[in-house]
């Protein structure tokens, strides 16, 4: 915790002071051009991989970077809520699906079993994406892993499709939707969609 205090203080000492007018700027408003949906995982940061500047990203993470379909039903859908800001309202040209390599999320609906409280029924967005990485001719198990996280990046841009004002806004040429995948150890991105 000390360290993260000290981080703080460092911030506000010179990143803070030297962009103040960037910050005072963006008190205004925001207008990002850009939502990345990425997985909530410690060694994935947008901002850090894209080198991009507050007010420049409109990001929502979760436990492996999923999106479950179009449901306006009495439910709490958290990333639903953020997508529908990200488009409606802000107004972004450009979704970017951002999965990763070593997932959690993906390794646990890959082992199944156990899932927590919360965990395992969140992860059945990606229930099909389990099934075509394990009925493809892979075996090693971080290859199987790989295909599921590519898949799941696949189904994640599968369901924003199904929110009727994305499809018009994608229709229109208005917003265009990427899926990628970084690889931690190489610090590379890959097209998946
Ligand atoms: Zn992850």
């Amino acid at each position: 915790m000390q360290r993260l205090i000290e981080g703080y203080r460092r911030f506000r000492e010179t990143y803070w002071l030297q962009n103040k007018g960037v910050f005072e700027a963006l008190a205004a408003g925001q207008s990002p051009r850009a939502m990345v949906i990425t997985c909530a995982d410690s060694r994935v940061d947008p901002q850090l991989i894209f080198d991009a500047q507050p007010g420049e990203i409109f990001c929502v993470r979760n436990v492996a970077n999923l999106v479950p379909p179009y449901a306006p039903d009495s439910d709490h859908h958290g990333t639903s809520a953020a997508l529908e800001f990200a488009v409606r309202s802000l107004k972004v040209e450009h979704i970017i699906v951002l999965g990763h390599a070593h997932c959690g999320g993906i390794r646990t609906l890959l082992e199944g079993g156990e899932q927590g409280d919360f965990i395992g029924r969140w992860m059945e967005i990606a229930a099909l994406a389990r099934e075509r990485a394990l009925a493809a001719s892979v075996h090693a198990p971080e290859t199987v892993a790989h295909v599921c996280e590519q898949e799941s990046i696949r189904i994640t841009i599968d369901n924003i499709m199904t929110f009727p004002w994305v499809a018009e806004r994608v229709h229109a040429g208005e917003l265009q939707l990427h899926g990628w995948h970084f690889d931690i150890e190489q610090g590379e991105l890959e097209r998946v969609v």
